[in-house]
């Protein structure tokens, strides 16, 4: 059969798509969207289900998902990255707007009044 697949459903991707307006999260670029883990998925995969859910993706185009890695600080401070052992519905996240949001595993996201970073 077909090796295992360690990335999101196509669900999954979809409704991140569709959380995050079709744009990527730090630019607002609409062109070369990828898929970006917040935690890093470990070596050998997915071990954790949360891995691969909608609140640990971000829409990212492929300039912001490598300047990602480039930057780690000012991304774990805008919550485009998370540091184990910290949670991604704990961490919250800067998108392109400037606005501060929470997300959650079923694709919601939701704004935090008065959050200023
Ligand atoms: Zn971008």
């Amino acid at each position: 059969m077909a090796r295992r697949r360690t990335g999101p459903t196509d669900t999954v991707r979809d409704l991140v798509f569709q959380r995050d307006g079709g744009c990527c999260v730090r630019c607002g670029s609409l062109h070369r969207l990828t898929i970006h883990h917040r935690v890093n998925r470990g070596m050998g995969g997915a071990r954790e289900v949360w891995i691969n859910q909608a609140h640990n993706l971000l829409l990212a185009c492929e300039v912001c998902n490598g300047w990602f890695e480039d930057n780690p600080k000012p991304s774990y401070e805008a919550g485009w990255k998370v540091r184990r052992p910290q949670l991604p519905d704990k961490v919250e996240v800067r998108y392109a707007d400037g606005r501060v949001y929470r997300l959650t595993p079923d694709g919601v996201r939701t704004a935090v009044v008065g959050a200023a970073r």
